[in-house]
This record gives C-alpha cells, structure tokens and sequence, in this order.
C-alpha cells in the first residue's frame, strides 16, 4: 500500500545545502567496544560520545546549525533584562507558530514543568495522544495522571494507518464519563508522536479534538517539538493539503491549539533551548511568576541571548519543504533498505527515526529481560552505532502498583539527526544492523543492576543473565 498519496516522490530528494564545515569521526575496535557497553552497564546512555562511531542516540541538540545561525550567535545580545533576541524569537513564534506569548526556557522539560504547575491540580487527569517520559513525570510531579487516547492502531507496530498519532475520541468521551470534565485541565496533543514511532496526527483528527474540547470547556496544549514533520506528513498524505506549504500547515495545526510546550533541539535545530507558548494572558502572566523561580527571568528563560537569536532562526529553516523533505527522505532511505532485509520495523516509517520491533527480532529473551535495551547494546557492539531503547525500561513503572508497565511497543530507536550525517553513513548503519540480526539468537537478555527513581532509561545499569 502506499500511503504517500500526496506525493510528488518521482523525484529523488537531495539535500538542500552543501557542507562548509567537518567533523571528525573515530572508529573503534571491537574489543574496545565489549569494554566500553560492559562499563556503561548495557545502557547506551551511559556511553562516552568519543567511543561512539555513528550516533543515532537522539535527534535532540544534535543537529547542525547553518552559517546562518550561527551568524546568528554572534548577535547576542546577553542584556540581563529585556534582550533585542527574545523579541526577535517572539516574533518568530507568533508569525509561524501563531502563539501570542513566549516563555523561554532551558529546554523542553522546562515548559513542561511550568505548563504541569499552572494548570494541573492533584487529582486532575491529562488525556494525550500517547506518553513522553518528561512529559508525564512533570504532570504525575503536579499530582495529574496521565491517560492515554491515540488510537488503538497506534501501538500496533505493523499498522500501516497514515495518521497513527490521532486521537480516539470515544476514549475523550469515556475519561469525561469516568472523572468530569472539571478534573481535565488541558488534551496534550503530541504533532508527530516520539514514542508511537514519529507519527503524525492528521488536521482532520485534530479539528475533532478541537471541536470536543470546546464543548467541554478544556483546552488543548501542543507538544509541537516536531510539528514541522507532521505537517510534511498531512502535506503529503492527507486529502487538500498537497498544496499548501508545510510553513502554512505548521501555522495551522498550531491555531488550533490554546499553547504549547517547545524543545527546540528537535525541529528547530539549536543544541540546547525551549520554550511554552500560550494565547491566554492571565495563564502567561502565571507562567512569568514560575518561570523567575525556576528558569531565570521572563525574557531569557534558561537561555542566552545568542541561543534564542539561533533558535529564532532555525524556526525559519525547520518549516522550509525543501528541507523537511530531505530529513524525512533520509529517514525513509534508512527505514526501506531495513526493511528491504526483512527487519521487522515499525511502519509507516515515522518522521525522526526508525524503530525496530525488538520483540519480534528477539523472540528468545521475554520482555522482563528487555530486549530492546539488549538489541540497542549488540548494535553497539558490532560497529559503534548508538541507539536507544524505547521500550520497557523507558515506559518505567506503574505509579500505583509500583509494577513495570510492559508496553506493547517493545523498540529500538535509529533517530537520525537532522543535517549530520550522509546516505553513506546510513549504508554502514544497514550493514551493522544486518549482521546483528544474523546473530540475533546470541544477544542475552538483562536485569537490573542500578535503577534510578525517576526516567530510569536515562541512568540505569543492567548485566547479562546467563541462560544456563
Ligand atoms: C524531547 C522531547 C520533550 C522534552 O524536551 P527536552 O528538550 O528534552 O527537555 C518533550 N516532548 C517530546 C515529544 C520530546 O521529543
């Protein structure tokens, strides 16, 4: 089936941009490798980046910022109070995100924690379409429970629905049933779910939210991290939208929302910033006495003026077609020569990353051994690529019964960053992982050795269990 009806893909993609500047890369020995996973306790977290050949760890403050930014940085205007870069950057995001008010912040995390305080009281519950780690943490940290209404199709990772980030709408009506509307403060809408796979929600899907949000008095905050690949998405796959730009469309799916929370190391391209966006001045001006106590004051958040004249623009960049269309290009280059070998990945390829189904690629090891962070460390093993487990571990426990939550997408994580590597690099990561699924048998199942309390992906150590 193919679910790019939109698209004018008889033309082969290039990337639009030539390469000023170089880094370096370092190959290891395998032996080296064997070491360095074993010191790290299997968590590919806990790697040095100097050990690391091909980094697919994250999409996240990796990218590679154009001339143009960094022209920016040297425009800084650090002023404590007031810097000429945070009206720039808010100009930015009301001209292409629509949003009235920016709130700065350190990165994503941030606005989470702020957006959690405002508008979550204990008790409340927060309907999203799937869960992010941060995301949830900060709004179980503010007494919320997060309840999940992406369509079922959503953790199916062989479905091949086009829009598989959209909401259920019987599952909105259904938690009203069950605590009232007044216990729901806002419908977190994610644009291009991380943790489904990089899936987009459709403008239909989102219109519908919109309309059941408005009859029940609730508002719709946006996780618009990578907003800009779900409006390439609805450009290329979604009926009357093959025509509009993935700028209009971006601007169009965020004037359906009431704010939203920013990482900007994802789709805009600077290696570190944030922000919350909102439209309602009486919860900005709540946001600005929270943000002084945690962030720094309103007009730089937890940024540097230079960092926010860089973000402002790779705002501009991140909506251009010709760009995003490259950076889902080479995703999808990645994701088709996989599965052209027969690796089980999750589909349709999403706009980050490609996911590898780990439960069906190691059948052996049960999901309380975590397969998924056991494949991310034999992938490291056999050539230096880094990627990361998106599964068990990171699904964490339950709240209540202090139980592991076993989600039904058990994934290994191939997130590409955006404009780093070449489609050369891609070839060497479909060769390693080749090998390792021509081994797979061999790969060893974990547990525990260290697991921290909060986001236990991020620093958690595991050793082999012998099968014996
Ligand atoms: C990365 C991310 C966040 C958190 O942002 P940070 O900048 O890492 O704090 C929130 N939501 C989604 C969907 C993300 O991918």
């Amino acid at each position: 089936m193919n679910v790019f009806t939109n698209a004018a893909s008889a033309d082969p993609w290039a990337e639009p941009y030539k390469i000023k500047m170089v880094e370096l890369l370092k190959k290891t020995t395998l032996e080296e490798r064997r070491h360095a996973i074993r010191q790290a306790g299997y968590n590919t977290f806990l790697l040095r980046s100097d050990d690391v050949y091909i980094d697919l760890l994250t999409d996240s403050g990796v990218g590679a910022m154009s001339d143009r930014q960094w022209a920016g940085l040297m425009r800084g205007d650090e002023a404590y109070a007031g810097s000429a870069n945070f009206y720039h950057l808010s100009e930015t995001v009301t001209e292409y995100y629509s949003y009235t008010y920016t709130v700065p912040t350190h990165q994503g995390r941030g606005a989470e924690n702020i957006l959690s305080q405002i508008l979550i009281k204990p008790g409340d519950h927060v309907p999203g379409n799937m869960y992010f780690t941060t995301t949830r943490l900060h709004q179980e940290l503010a007494g919320g429970t997060f309840v999940d209404v992406i369509i079922d199709e959503a953790h199916d990772p062989a479905s091949l629905h086009p829009f598989k980030g959209s909401v259920d709408i019987a599952k909105l009506d259904a938690l009203v049933e069950r605590v009232g509307a007044a216990r729901i403060p806002y419908v977190c809408i994610a644009t291009c779910v991380n943790m489904a796979g990089g899936q987009p929600i459709s403008l239909d899907n989102l219109r519908q939210v919109r309309l059941w949000c408005d009859r029940h008095g609730i508002l719709i905050i946006h996780d618009m991290t990578r907003v800009a690949e779900n409006a390439y998405f609805i450009q290329q796959r979604e009926q009357g939208y093959a025509d509009k730009s993935v700028r209009e469309i971006v601007h169009e799916i965020c004037r359906l929302t009431d704010g939203a929370t920013m990482s900007s190391k994802k789709d805009a391209m600077v290696n570190i910033g944030g922000f919350l966006a909102l439209n309602d001045e009486a919860l900005y001006e709540k946001a600005c006495n929270l943000v002084v106590v945690y962030e720094g004051l309103h007009t730089y958040g937890g940024m540097a003026g230079r960092d926010m004249e860089a973000l402002a623009i790779g705002i501009t960049e991140s909506v251009d077609d010709e760009h995003i269309r490259a950076r889902v290009g080479q995703v999808e280059y990645l994701g088709r020569n996989l599965e052209s070998l027969g690796v089980p990945i999750v589909l349709p390829i999403g706009g980050h990353a490609v996911f590898i189904d780990a439960r069906a690629t190691l059948p052996h090891i049960p999901q309380s051994q975590f397969p998924a962070q056991a494949l991310a460390a034999a992938l490291y093993v056999d050539a230096g690529v880094r990627v990361m487990e998106r599964g068990v571990v990171s699904a964490g426990r339950d709240k209540q019964t202090g139980e592991n939550i076993m989600p039904r997408l058990e994934l290994v994580r191939l997130t590409l960053p955006r404009r780093v590597y070449t489609q050369a690099h891609m070839d060497v990561v479909v060769a390693s992982v080749a090998r390792v699924m021509r081994q797979a048998d061999q790969i060893k199942g974990l547990r525990f050795t260290h697991e921290p309390e909060y986001l236990r992906f991020f620093r958690g150590r595991f050793t082999e269990i012998d099968a014996g």
